[in-house]
């Protein structure tokens, strides 16, 4: 069997993987990613959030993201029953990026795995993770080629950034349930001959189309539209026919996409996913740590996937450069406990949008523009700047604001 010797092994090139190998690497050490899929390759999560522009900044990938020419993306419009609420991240009340992109991610992860192979970290691509060995903090992982050709790679540290492969915690047990309920999405690409029927390209459109029930239609730069249903999987369970046929015929319900999307050409079958949301036991280990989609990874609703991701993997590699250099931290408080600020912040957001409260927040006739600036920068991904107080006190700020909100026009009749 072949073997390799490494500082550091990263799993998985995703933008969890490719940044926090970047980063290790610009420290000086020797770091390899092994990825499982040809590049480019299919992964949802199209709609970025602007602080993930801080991790890709420091990673040194943007200017090959600028050359792609993706859609720059400026806010995200919330439309319920022909009511509109625009928000623009330019406006949010965190000092910070006010734009991003909207990318298809088989072009935009190959453009960041592209360039972290430039700056000197080889990518195994078609090499599978198949086993792990801990002797302390020291691995030895066996990976596997497409031609079945196994390799031990040595390793003084590993990240795990293999999204939904979940390569650590599927290895050790570490997975958990995750307390968010089950959903299912139905989405393909279109070729949005219409768009500027009813959007500007920049920025994601998200439609309450019942409750509980939502579409994400996300434009590209190359006349393409991303456009997927969301919600209870019961909701699904009565449509007949392809997914094509399931698609269209939800579209054809929806007042506000079914003109612009009728006839559409559909790029690719509609495809499925659900039970999406996990989680783990731990995040960090003797000899690993766990970033982006393994960690916790909870609803699209709010686009928070990829910047959850990259920041994970930003903080991870310089903890992983701290603990090569030999120095002695407590990896709860220093990844754990910010991680879950984040997370927990997306997590009351995400579950107050499935009770409908956000619905009140967003749809009320009168806006506070002062809080609505504050919602906004927790939209932009600015989920760990404590001095918001949407931030701060995220678990009861918007119960509070929509009762507010539903006394006020109690009285107003
Ligand atoms: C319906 C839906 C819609 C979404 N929409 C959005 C959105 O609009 N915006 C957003 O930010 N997020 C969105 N997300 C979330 C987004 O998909 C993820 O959060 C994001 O891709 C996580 O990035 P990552 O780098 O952690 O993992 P990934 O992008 O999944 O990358 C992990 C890589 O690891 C590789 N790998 C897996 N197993 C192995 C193995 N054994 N050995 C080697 N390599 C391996 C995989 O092939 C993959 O390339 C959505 C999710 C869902 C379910």
């Amino acid at each position: 069997m072949k073997k390799e010797t490494v500082d550091v092994l990263v799993i998985g090139a995703g933008p969890a993987g490719t940044v926090a190998a970047s980063i290790i690497n610009k420290a000086g050490y020797k770091v390899k990613i092994v990825e499982k899929m040809k590049f480019p390759r299919f992964v949802i999560g199209e709609s970025l959030l602007p602080r993930c522009m801080e991790a890709l900044e420091e990673a040194g990938f943007l200017d090959a993201v600028k050359e792609k020419g993706f859609q720059e993306k400026f806010g995200a419009k919330f439309v319920k029953n022909g009511k509109v609420c625009d928000y623009f991240f330019a406006d949010q009340f965190t000092k910070g990026w006010s734009w991003t992109w909207q990318v298809p991610r088989g072009e935009f992860d190959k453009t960041l795995a592209d360039t972290v192979e430039k700056m000197g970290v080889p990518v195994s691509y078609e090499t599978t993770v198949t086993g792990i060995v801990f002797n302390g903090s020291d691995s030895v992982t066996t990976v596997e080629d497409i031609d079945g050709n196994k390799t031990e790679i040595a390793a003084r540290f590993i990240v795990d950034g293999s999204g939904y492969g979940r390569v650590i915690p599927r290895l050790f047990n570490l997975d958990k349930p995750s307390n968010l309920a089950p959903r299912k999405a139905l989405f393909t690409h279109t070729v949005d001959l219409k768009r500027s029927m009813d959007d500007e390209p920049n920025r994601i459109t998200i439609i309450v189309h019942q409750k509980g029930i939502w579409i994400w239609v996300i434009p590209f730069s190359n006349g393409n539209t991303s456009l997927g249903f969301v919600g209870d999987p019961e909701f699904f369970k009565d449509l007949e026919g392809t997914p094509e046929e399931q698609l269209r015929a939800l579209i054809a319900t929806e007042p506000y996409l079914s003109e612009r999307m009728e006839n559409v050409e559909m790029i690719f079958e509609p495809r499925v996913l659900e039970s999406w949301s996990a989680t783990t036991e731990k995040f960090y280990g003797e000899g690993f740590v766990l970033t982006g989609n393994v960690t916790e990874f909870l609803d699209p609703v709010f686009s928070s996937g990829v910047t959850l991701a990259t920041v994970s993997s930003q903080l991870a590699a310089h903890l992983v450069i701290r603990k090569l250099k030999g120095e002695d931290f407590d990896w709860h408080t220093s990844y754990t406990e910010p991680m879950m600020q984040g997370v927990n912040t997306f997590r009351s957001y995400v579950m107050a949008w499935y009770e409908g409260t956000l619905d009140t927040i967003f749809f009320a006739d009168k806006q506070n523009l002062e809080i609505k600036d504050m919602i906004c920068s927790v939209l932009a991904g600015y989920v760990w700047d404590l001095e918001n107080p949407y931030v701060k006190n995220h678990a009861t700020a918007l119960t509070k604001l929509a009762r507010m909100i539903e006394i006020e026009k109690t009285l107003s009749v």
